[in-house]
């Protein structure tokens, strides 16, 4: 804890004032130009691999970057909610699925029911992506597990980026091109991320 608290001094000393008139102007309003949906995980942090600042990317941050499907809205509300609110009312551009390498929320999806004795709710969550093993299985060559841990990693971004268009308000943005639905891979070793390229159906590398 000791090393949080000094981090909150040391950016209101230092940092803060590097921004000073960003966080004013934020201390506003927010006008965010992409939902950014990705994992839990403590190794993603997105406005690191962006080069992103405060007020730029409206988070969504949950067990293996997850999109329930609109019929299920009402029950993973602090995920819904949190979509709807981005395009209804902050009406971003852009919308970014995140996954990445080693996760163990796509890896949890093997695991036997046991495993879940502790964690009855990340196991009701990850019942919305365990339709995607057997997708992965079709796909999978041999028994390889590191095949199919990327292959379930990369699936479940498709999978969850084809979510976000079952939602109706997010389906006719996106047919009048007034938004845009990305798949980020983010390779934490590496720090590489590929983007799936919708019309060849592969992700590749993001050059600019
Ligand atoms: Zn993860």
């Amino acid at each position: 804890m000791e090393k949080l608290l000094k981090g909150i001094v040391e950016f209101r000393e230092k940092d803060y004032y590097e921004h000073e008139e960003l966080f004013h102007t934020l201390g506003k309003e927010q006008n965010p130009h992409t939902l950014f949906i990705g994992c839990s995980d403590s190794r993603i942090v997105p406005n690191l691999i962006t080069k992103t600042l405060p007020g730029e990317l409206f988070m969504i941050r949950n067990i293996a970057n997850i999109v329930p499907l609109y019929r299920e809205a009402d029950e993973f509300l602090a995920t819904t909610s949190a979509i709807e609110y981005a395009i209804q009312v902050l009406n971003v551009d852009n919308i970014i699925v995140c996954g990445h390498s080693n996760c163990g929320g796509c890896a949890s999806l093997y695991l036997d029911e046991d495993a879940f004795l502790k964690i009855p709710h990340t196991n009701k969550w990850l019942d919305l992506a365990r339709p995607i093993k057997a997708k992965v299985e079709q796909q999978l060559i041999g028994r390889n597990i590191a095949a199919r841990e990327w292959l379930t990693e990369q699936i479940n971004i498709v999978e969850q980026m084809k979510h976000l268009l079952s939602y109706p308000f997010i389906k006719s943005k996106y047919k009048n091109k007034e938004i845009t639905i990305y798949g980020w891979y983010y390779i934490i070793e590496t720090g590489e991320i590929f983007n799936y390229n919708i019309e060849k159906g592969f992700f590749e590398q993001v050059e600019v």
